[in-house]
């Protein structure tokens, strides 16, 4: 068969019929030249110009998968003793709502046993964050030296005060940027992994959190190669489990006298700060590795101001599309850009983002 060789205008004619009209299915470039020609048509560059031009198709970018290449490397953060370095997040707006109207957890991380505290709430205001601090953290153990949150509205204003007040380091990190928000934190990762699956299996989830910070204080670290509550109460945990089925352990400590008890936990107790050493040089080796294999995987993604960019659609946004709803949104302009990699955008109607995004 002959092929009619086209010009330019009706070429991006064709590849946009072809491409996106009426029942296609959006196919890869190759795949858009290969049908193309076997329509009838032909030009000279017309590979390289379907490639091009899927590239430049708002649908199939904004449905794109998601770039999991880290953009740059890896800034660690470690602590150097129990309770000194927090971390603090918020989950939400989580949705649907949980039975009592809660919307929001609040979730604190302690950097070094990777203690969490958590808290569920139907408003969440930085007074309410501030008294959170000061309840879940302070109160329970001590002053930290340094906090870290990210920039959102929830984490100014009342705790400014409180930061000030307790002569308290804020380290604000840009929205969604794990890697400033501690290495990566795995025990972060680990802890809103259970409470999203919490969250998306039950409607009574902000009552079943306690037994979900239960289980994550009470479970192996693998950064730390101990579990949490080992580190802040040198021994571990009874769980039911070993009540109901007896174990060991149970039986032991109901066999032996008061005084054998006694100097059994005084012995644990002093052995708690070797284990807490322990923990601490772990956790130095892990995040080595963590940052090596890191550095591997960084590629580079050169932004600047007046670039248009696309931003992953993330969080627990339940979407009437479900799974067909699209993984990015806009195009946006780059208004602003720091080094430490927060950009602020723009979008084509000039409406400004009032917190930064991160390029990850
Ligand atoms: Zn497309």
């Amino acid at each position: 068969m002959l092929l009619l060789c086209l010009d330019r205008a009706s070429a991006d004619r064709v590849m946009r019929e072809v491409h996106a009209g009426v029942c296609v299915p959006h196919m890869g470039g190759h795949m858009l030249a290969c049908k193309i020609m076997r329509t009838g048509y032909f030009w000279l560059t017309i590979e390289t110009d379907c490639c091009q031009f899927v590239q430049r198709c708002p649908e199939c970018q904004i449905h794109g998968d998601l770039i999991h290449v880290p953009p740059s490397e890896l800034h660690a953060l470690t602590s150097p003793w129990p309770f000194s370095v927090w971390g603090i997040d918020i989950i939400g707006k989580i949705s649907p709502k949980s039975s009592s109207g809660h919307e929001f957890i609040l979730v604190a991380i302690d950097y070094f046993t990777k203690w969490v505290e958590v808290a569920s709430y139907a408003r969440l205001t930085s007074a309410r964050v501030a008294s959170f601090i000061i309840s879940h953290i302070i109160c329970r153990y001590g002053v930290p030296h340094e906090l870290i949150s990210d920039r959102r509205v929830h984490f100014r204003a009342e705790i400014d005060t409180l930061v000030q007040r307790y002569n308290i380091r804020h380290h604000r990190s840009s929205a969604y940027r794990p890697q400033m928000n501690g290495a990566v934190e795995p025990a972060n990762k680990n802890i809103k992994r259970i409470l999203r699956r919490m969250v998306e299996t039950s409607r009574d989830w902000s009552e079943k959190l306690p037994f979900a910070l239960w289980a994550y204080r009470t479970s192996f670290r693998t950064s730390t190669d101990a579990t949490p509550y080992s580190l802040v109460y040198g021994m571990e945990a009874m769980l039911p489990v070993e009540i109901e089925m007896g174990s060991l352990k149970v039986a032991l400590e109901q066999q032996i006298p008061k005084a054998d008890w006694a100097q059994a936990r005084f012995d644990q107790l002093n052995l708690l700060d070797e284990r807490r050493l322990r923990a601490a040089n772990h956790v130095r080796a892990y995040q080595r590795k963590m940052v090596r294999a890191f550095k591997k995987r960084v590629r580079p993604r050169p932004l600047r101001i007046g670039d248009l960019v696309l931003k992953v659609i993330k969080g627990l946004i339940r979407d009437p599309r479900g799974k067909f709803r699209p993984n990015w949104s806009g195009p946006y302009f780059i208004r602003e850009l720091t080094p430490e990699g927060a950009v602020w955008l723009m979008d084509l109607d000039g409406n400004r983002f009032s917190e930064p995004t991160n390029v990850d």
